[in-house]
């Protein structure tokens, strides 16, 4: 279950803060079998699903923040699909998928964005707090 303090919080500002796009944000089972988190592409805006299995909300926004970063580097080259596929409607990724060199390398930048906006939103104690700088972080 989603606590409230995380429900009440405005995450898709936050993505669109951080990647310069629209982002629909839902806490549901991801399309894909297999994750706690997903981004993909819907005609013009990114789509991030969260598992609502993660229940810590520093957990949570870690995750949020990897889709981020998916969002903000990979959306240009993503496929474009023209509606949201049902949670859990696709099957597991193999264990080749993840060894493809360039899901390994997409992963590796996604994460090392993640890390970069989460140390910089780290010392504010709420999660509101670090939803707040992280909406600045691109301001000059
Ligand atoms: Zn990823």
């Amino acid at each position: 279950m989603i606590s409230d303090a995380i429900k009440s919080i405005d995450w898709a500002g936050t993505a669109y803060c951080l990647t310069g796009h629209i982002c629909k944000v839902y806490f549901r089972e991801p399309a894909r079998k297999g994750l706690e988190g997903l981004h993909y592409r819907v005609k013009n805006h990114s789509v991030i699903e969260l598992s609502p299995r993660v229940v810590n909300p520093d957990a949570m926004l870690m995750l949020f923040l990897h889709e981020c970063g998916h969002a903000r580097l990979h959306f240009d080259d993503l496929k474009i699909h023209q509606s949201e596929p049902q949670p859990l409607s696709r099957p597991k990724h193999s264990e080749g998928h993840w060894q493809s060199p360039k899901i390994t390398m997409r992963e590796d930048d996604a994460e090392r964005l993640a890390r970069k906006w989460y140390k910089f939103c780290r010392p504010q104690t709420t999660l509101e707090g670090k939803h707040r700088v992280l909406r600045s972080y691109y301001d000059v």
